[in-house]
């Protein structure tokens, strides 16, 4: 299995809404997909229709109880795509977790004794506390949404320091597969001059696919659904699905067979 952290400490760039719509344009073409929901707010959940009252067996119980990943793994409504969900109470895992000696690892060591999937998807919470940490100790690689506005760069920098001392520490072989341009508005020309800028400063790490601001990408949650699902044709779903091509693109070749 291979796992992509999807992280960017900055609230509201487009994590959540990456992490469904990937992860079930990736699930359309086969993959055994799963998304684990890493965020206490549990957007993901909501927005893959786990309701709050379905979510017995989840990411906080893996961290902090050490639940085997599997009695925590949910069908959703599309096939070949299952979630972990989030509840409130993984606000309260970073204070459990503090003193305990692999508080960074827990994730990883529940992920690595997993089968069933060909690729997992976590979706980060907005900092970069214990939580992402977690994620980024077990993932193999990162995905990052950035939002093209002013100080965007600036926020990118302080995450690529943390990926290099998750490297340093713990995650020698974390990579990091791409940044993607979401909520991109074409009319705004500060929107252009930061897409150009971050492309001038990272080259060929930002994905050629951008996911434009569409509405229907911020509705379809409400129903439960991704918008792959919701509006398959609006021009949002129409970009995730260029990213899940350049995406495996991207993977290494063993591991591109579903
Ligand atoms: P994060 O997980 O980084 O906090 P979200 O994916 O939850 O960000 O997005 C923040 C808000 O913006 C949500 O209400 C979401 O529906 C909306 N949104 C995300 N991407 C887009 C987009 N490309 N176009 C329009 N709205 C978007
Ligand atoms: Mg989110």
């Amino acid at each position: 299995m291979i796992t992509i952290a999807i992280a960017n400490q900055k609230g509201g760039v487009g994590k959540t809404t990456t992490a469904i719509n990937i992860a079930t344009a990736m699930a359309a073409t086969g993959w055994r997909t799963l998304l684990v929901d890493l965020d206490p707010q549990g957007n993901a959940s909501t927005g893959m229709g786990v309701a709050a009252a379905d979510r017995e067996g989840s990411s906080y119980d893996i961290l902090v109880d050490e639940v085997p990943l599997a009695e925590c793994v949910h069908e959703t409504t599309i096939p070949g795509l299952d979630i972990v969900p989030a509840t409130v109470d993984l606000s309260g895992a970073e204070v459990e977790l503090v003193s305990v000696e692999d508080r960074t690892a827990r994730l990883r060591t529940a992920l690595s004794a997993h089968a069933g999937h060909d690729i997992c998807f976590i979706d980060c919470p907005p900092s970069l506390g214990l939580l992402t940490l977690n994620a980024l100790g077990a993932a193999d690689t990162l995905l990052v949404p950035l939002q093209c506005e002013f100080f965007a760069l600036e926020g990118l920098s302080q995450l690529l320091q943390t990926v290099e001392r998750v490297q340093q520490r713990f995650n020698p072989d974390l990579g990091i597969v791409g940044v993607v341009l979401t909520m991109f508005d074409r009319r705004n020309r500060l929107t252009d001059q930061v897409a150009d800028d971050v492309r001038d400063c990272l080259g060929n790490l930002v994905f050629e696919a951008v996911i434009p601001r569409n509405v229907r990408l911020s509705e379809a949650p409400s129903h439960g659904l991704p918008a792959l699902v919701y509006d398959h044709a609006c021009a949002g779903s129409r970009a995730y699905i260029a990213l899940a091509r350049e995406l495996i693109g991207r993977l290494p070749e063993r591991r591109k067979a579903a």
